[in-house]
């Protein structure tokens, strides 16, 4: 049974729970605590971890607090609780990437992310479910077990990173990280009505992230609001030696424009992003927050057209499965992870681990890679890809010279019922508005937009300009500040 205290101290935010850990109203213990009693009460209902790290996140919260009592905690997010997508290696942490293949893997090493969070003070309270090896929109294809929407337990929360938006929806923590590939954190935020980050492809490191699609991959945060994102990605963003996609700029402040407001905003509403395939309930409360922008100041221009931007899902659908079969190489049973052995040889040793180690859908994905860049077909799909990918790219350049930043839905639908669907092409429908943020490597956010059908959570998603994360969350924050969407389910999901 959770108290109105812990009530009170599960809906905290980053930005709060630092103030309140500094003024001695609460300690990382009583926080931390709170939030594992809650995951205790919670996950037989959500299933969101592969893994909880309990001892040492309530050995790190003892540490925080001493840091805190003498008045030594310069860390930012000191003795504050998080969870982590299970795609990130963790140091001495069972990491499995959804996967069968990774059963048994305990990386030897810290991604860089998960090095700067706890550089940054934040404590980890575990792994989080998803589609195996990010690959999926709904969370129901681990090899561990489905998890749920905290908003509605029927549902789906959303994927790739569908653990690590229903852990913050569900109250399990107070932020999360995800990674987005095609939409995988921004499609799950809207699912679960959080917020969810796309950085800039380059702003965070991916040392340590298990590769899906490397030109396309991006870490970023789960959160309850704006202001909370801002925090998060300073923490993990910047230059990094062991990733070499990493941009070497230094890293802004990139809380500075949360206050900017919406006032004279160009913001362009591309007709491609509001064509037919939307569903009503969503369309209307898209329009309803235009409304909204456009009643607090906002330019919206609905004029922009984007042709190539239709073609971003296909396009998508040959570079991200091209780059996966070859990334997914590696997971051979020789080395690490799952491996079958006994065979005739080790090349049937090795054709046994991919057999088995492997769900349909990755497997689907390795040989619809392994096609497109195969001789005879290569210059037809691969490289025909790459040059639809560069007109993509100058149409965002085209429509970021006369406006500040992109609206657009970020799913066509709220979060569908588990087992709903089952052809892996109207899965793969879910991103046609994400992806083409990351075919373009543009930072995108995913907020709290209004509600559906049923009272199911629905996302808005604004693209920025390359790198400049700071106004994307200056004008998010801003619509945020005005629509006051509720975060947290009102059902109460672990409350008998
Ligand atoms: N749903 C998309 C896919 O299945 C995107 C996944 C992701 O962003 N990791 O590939």
């Amino acid at each position: 049974m959770t108290t109105s205290t812990d009530q009170e101290l599960l809906s905290i935010t980053l930005a709060d729970g630092a103030r309140r850990l500094r003024d001695g109203s609460v300690t990382s213990r009583q926080l931390t605590q709170a939030f594992l009693d809650r995951i205790n009460a919670t996950d037989e209902e959500v299933h969101v971890f592969v893994t909880v790290t309990g001892e040492t996140a309530l050995a790190e919260a003892a540490a925080a607090d001493d840091l805190l009592a003498r008045g030594d905690a310069t860390a930012p997010l000191t003795g504050l609780p998080i969870a982590l997508k299970d795609v990130l290696m963790t140091k001495g942490v069972r990491t499995t990437a959804g996967s069968r293949m990774l059963d048994n893997l305990v990386p030897p090493y810290d991604a860089t992310v998960v090095s700067r969070l706890r550089d940054a003070g934040a404590i980890s309270v575990g792994k989080t479910n998803m589609d195996e090896f990010a690959m999926g929109s709904s969370t129901e294809h681990s090899a561990w077990f489905p998890t749920a929407n905290p908003w509605d337990l029927e549902r789906v929360p959303g994927g790739s990173s569908g653990g690590s938006a229903a852990a913050v929806a569900a109250q399990q923590c107070i932020a999360s990280l995800g990674s987005d590939t095609g939409g995988s954190i921004r499609q799950p935020a809207s699912f679960c009505g959080v917020v969810g980050l796309k950085p800039t492809y380059g702003r965070v490191s991916r040392y340590g992230l298990i590769a899906f699609a490397s030109s396309l991959d991006q870490i970023g945060p789960f959160t309850r609001t704006v202001e909370d994102a801002a925090l998060l990605l300073q923490a993990i963003a910047g230059p990094d030696p062991l990733d070499s996609t990493c941009y070497d700029e230094p890293v802004p402040d990139f809380s500075a424009q949360l206050d900017r407001g919406l006032d004279g905003l160009k913001v362009a509403a591309p007709q491609e992003f509001f064509g037919d395939g939307m569903d009503d309930d969503v369309a209307a409360t898209i329009e309803a927050s235009l409304d909204l922008l456009a009643a607090n100041g906002a330019v919206i221009d609905r004029s922009p057209s984007m042709p190539s931007v239709p073609m971003a899902l296909p396009v998508y659908y040959i570079l991200a499965p091209s780059e996966c079969s070859a990334n997914l190489a590696r997971f051979d049973g020789v080395k690490y992870g799952y491996g079958a052995r006994g065979g005739e040889s080790m090349w049937s040793d090795m054709e046994a681990t991919r057999q088995h180690g492997f769900g349909r859908e990755v497997k689907r994905r390795i040989l619809l890679g392994a096609y497109a860049l195969s001789a005879g077909y290569y210059d037809a799909y691969y490289l025909q890809a790459q040059k639809v990918r560069t007109l993509i790219r100058r149409e965002f350049d085209r429509v970021f010279a006369e406006h500040d930043v992109i609206v657009a839905p970020t799913a066509p639908t709220v979060a569908f019922k588990q087992g709903e669907i089952t052809d892996p092409y109207q899965m793969y429908l879910n991103d046609i508005y994400t992806i083409p943020a990351n075919i373009a490597g543009l930072p995108a956010i995913s907020i709290p937009g209004g509600f559906g059908a049923d009272g199911m959570p629905v996302g808005l998603q604004f693209v920025g300009q390359r790198l400049d994360e700071t106004t994307l969350l200056g004008v998010a924050n801003a619509y945020e500040q005005i629509a006051r969407w509720p975060t947290t389910p009102s059902s109460n999901v672990g409350s008998t």
